[in-house]
């Protein structure tokens, strides 16, 4: 049987606060819970918004609450030349392409499709195809690397959390994966890690749903089958707001530094997006024991610091 290998992908762009850290609970459990392997990678390239104090708090939460990593961290900006040796691997087998269109045109082209009520995709001038002649170079323009997505079928997944998700093809167009500088974008990137780290299930947030099935395109595209993914329901505030730092979510080093109890804190984000029958208060060992893909909660948890408070009083 292939080993679980499994990942938490933070973005260090803020501290991390009990919302976020969640989606490390999930992937580290499943990981323990099955003799498998727990990988931290930084996702660090938004180099404005990216900070290493935001890189420390993330280090110093999962050492609190004992979420150890087995391999990392990873920093994806050590992963550049990786990066650009894929890219330039894509165009030689012509599974990416280069694109002239300049931002102008590209606006153009969007209002047209607009005006039409169309939705904006791009329009494959610069897809080569057999038999197309394509536009003369304009001199002095810095391509962008299109990803040749396929233009027929869906992309299918069985999502552990949302269930059977079909995405058509026609619905994607071709996807950027390298500006004109030649820095590769998000989604490419984290498909060439999840392959050369192995990784079998991507455990993570559902605001990345409509990422996979450009992810999933990519994967095959280099010959790979994707990983099984579950998509976790969002974490609300007190107010029913997506938690955010700037709603006021604390950092979760605060809770430590306010005396909280690890165990507590661990128990009460577990139970946030995941049940075992009725069972509210559980230890550690009981939680790796008891966890399970199948029963995490296909709707958003609430975040309540009176239920956490009770929760750590039970600890
Ligand atoms: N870096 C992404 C985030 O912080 C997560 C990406 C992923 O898990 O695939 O939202």
């Amino acid at each position: 049987m292939t080993q679980i290998r499994t990942r938490f992908a933070p973005s260090p762009t803020g501290f991390i606060h009990l919302g976020n850290i969640r989606s490390a609970l999930y992937p580290w459990a499943y990981a323990r819970a099955n003799n498998g392997v727990f990988i931290l990678r930084i996702e660090d390239t938004d180099l404005e918004r990216s900070s290493q104090e935001a890189v420390e708090v993330i280090l110093e939460s999962m050492k609190w609450l004992g979420l150890d990593p087995d391999e990392g961290p990873y920093f994806q900006m050590q992963r550049m030349a990786r990066y650009k040796e894929v890219l330039a691997q894509m165009l030689e087998q012509g599974l990416a392409y280069h694109c002239y269109m300049s931002q102008a045109e590209l606006e153009a082209l969007r209002e047209r499709q607009m005006a039409a009520k169309q939705k904006p995709r791009y329009d494959g001038t610069w897809r080569p195809e057999p038999g197309k002649t394509l536009p003369p170079i304009p001199p002095g323009v810095q391509p962008v690397i299109r990803f040749r997505n396929p233009t027929t079928g869906s992309v299918v997944w069985d999502d552990k959390v949302k269930g059977r998700i079909e995405i058509s093809n026609e619905e994607l167009d071709d996807l950027v994966i390298a500006r004109p500088d030649g820095t590769p974008t998000y989604n490419f990137c984290v498909v060439v890690d999840d392959i050369d780290m192995g990784i079998t299930h991507v455990i993570r947030g559902d605001d990345h749903v409509n990422n996979t099935p450009r992810q999933i395109n990519i994967f095959r595209a280099l010959g790979k089958e994707p990983p099984v993914y579950a998509h976790l329901p969002t974490v609300l505030n007190e107010q029913g707001e997506k938690m955010s730092k700037r709603n006021g979510a604390k950092p979760v080093t605060q809770y430590r530094d306010e005396g909280f109890l690890a165990d507590a804190v661990l128990n009460y984000l577990a139970r946030l997006g995941w049940s075992h029958g009725d069972d509210e208060i559980f230890t550690r060992e009981q939680f790796l024991q008891w966890f399970d893909l199948d029963h995490l909660g296909k709707s958003a948890g609430q975040f309540d610091e009176a239920k956490l408070r009770w929760v750590n009083s039970q600890h």
